[in-house]
């Protein structure tokens, strides 16, 4: 498709292929990260085979769906005058890719594979390329922000999102099926053949759910057909949400053995990728319940369980409001409201609606307040911004940290500028100058790990 010669080691022996990569690194500026990027484009263009391998190597290492399952990657010291054989190297990220080599073998292989090129083809690219981190300071949007009209373009991980029940009072009707909204982490297991693969709803590789996985991977044949290509979509719940968090982060030891899948939708890996799947919600259901049984005999999978009403009569809103007020007598965030007869659209929309007691908001900490009094010293408020609904909310939010989180927060405010927390409060309110803020604000909790990031 990009002119490669795939197959041909000895045309790639005289290729230099790294060398982009140090031009990336020889600058912080994201412009000229951005001018490397279109020099490559133009380079592949022209026929230039090193910039068609540098743009593959690319493509290798942040499409988020290639995966090559290999913790450690060692560098090799000093080698030179090799072939630098990169068929060789877009193989075994295939074979790894595919799982066709795993462990003990997996790693003989990528050894055998290092001593073949100059060490610093294999440090500046290979070995980068296999730990999906090309440690030039760019990322898929980088790239993405060059390559998104081309063929190179970088695949993105996007999912269904919710939206606000009380902000779409006309979509509340029809036939619904209504879910309790579990209070965990929603992952996506990809299912490629033998290989699972968990996410974040951003396409963080989640590796502390081994058993998870394996479970996934047990069971893989009969959960769906989809020519064993498919996305199961989920939530994994916890004793709590902050021990969860705490687990999902860890990189080494965690314990997640008692944590449950909760599967809600089974989608066909090419429609993910495309970002929509035309089968209706109740057909997606249908797939899941026919493996119920194999669900149940795991310990760790569960399907969704849910209801159908009808939104069209009154009846079906006394039922709807019972299900909810006794979702959060369970001690649920609320329900989720989803549509029976829509497809799977990759993005916000009315298909599944969120209800909770309370309004919550995603905002971005964009700056801190020391407190006043007692709190002289740590934290008063973080100052948080963001987009909700299409308002720009500016809010200070004081309230809902313990003593030892205002220290905490205080101590580490360079760290946690950027970062997403979730915010509660009773509604949305304009100011006078027309912006929006929140009334009675209350921090709940960081959303992600990293600056603007939401798991
Ligand atoms: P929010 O994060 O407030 O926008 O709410 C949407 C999130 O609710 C999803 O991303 C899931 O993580 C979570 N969730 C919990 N239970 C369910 C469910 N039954 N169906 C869909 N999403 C759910």
């Amino acid at each position: 498709m990009h002119d490669i010669d795939f197959d041909n080691n000895e045309f790639w022996k005289h290729v230099v292929v790294a060398d982009w990569v140090h031009d990336l690194e020889s600058s912080d500026s994201r412009l000229h990260k951005e001018r490397v990027i279109e020099k490559a484009l133009m380079a592949s263009k022209l026929g230039s085979a090193g910039a068609q391998g540098f743009l593959f190597n690319c493509y290798l290492a942040y499409n988020p769906f290639y995966v090559y399952n290999v913790r450690q990657v060692p560098e090799t010291e000093g080698l030179t005058g090799r072939p630098n054989p990169w068929p060789i190297f877009w193989g075994l990220c295939e074979n790894l890719r595919t799982r066709g080599v795993t462990g003990h073998a997996a790693r003989d292989r990528i050894e055998e594979v290092s001593e073949l090129f100059d060490s610093e083809q294999w440090n500046g690219l290979c070995r980068r390329v296999l730990i999906k981190d090309l440690r030039c300071g760019i990322s898929e949007k980088t790239l993405n922000k060059v390559l998104s009209k081309t063929s190179w373009k970088i695949p993105t991980f996007t999912c269904q999102l919710a939206q606000d029940s009380t902000d779409r009072p006309a979509k509340m009707k029809g036939i619904k099926r209504l879910e309790v909204k579990l209070d965990g982490v929603r992952v996506l297991a990809v299912v490629q053949g033998a290989s699972v693969t968990l996410y974040s709803r951003n396409g963080k590789v989640f590796e502390n759910f081994p058993h998870v996985a394996d479970a996934i991977a047990a069971n893989r044949k009969s959960i769906g057909a989809f020519g064993g290509r498919y996305v199961l979509d989920g939530e994994i719940v916890g004793a709590s949400f902050q021990q969860l968090m705490r687990q999902a982060q860890r990189k080494t030891n965690a314990k997640t053995t008692d944590m449950v899948y909760h599967v809600f939708d089974i989608i066909p890996l090419d429609s993910f990728q495309e970002g929509h799947y035309n089968a209706q919600q109740c057909k997606r259901l249908d797939i899941l319940t026919g493996s119920r049984e194999r669900f149940d005999a795991t310990d760790c999978l569960r399907l969704m369980d849910g209801i159908t009403v009808d939104l069209d009569t009154a009846e079906g809103h006394d039922i709807m409001n019972r299900y909810a007020q006794d979702a959060v007598a369970n001690g649920f965030e609320g329900i989720m409201i989803k549509d029976l007869s829509a497809p799977y659209e990759c993005k916000r929309s009315s298909f599944w609606m969120k209800w909770k007691p309370t309004i919550t908001v995603d905002l971005n900490i964009v700056g801190f307040e020391e407190g006043t009094g007692r709190n002289t010293g740590r934290l008063g408020a973080i100052i948080c911004e963001g987009v909700d609904d299409d308002r720009r909310i500016c809010v200070n939010v004081g309230t809902g940290f313990s003593d030892t989180l205002r220290d905490e927060y205080w101590t580490s405010r360079d760290q946690l500028l950027g970062d997403v927390v979730e915010v509660e409060a009773d509604a949305v309110t304009q100011n006078q100058d027309g912006s929006y803020s929140l009334r009675f604000p209350r921090f709940v909790r960081f959303r992600g790990f990293e600056p603007g990031e939401k798991l």
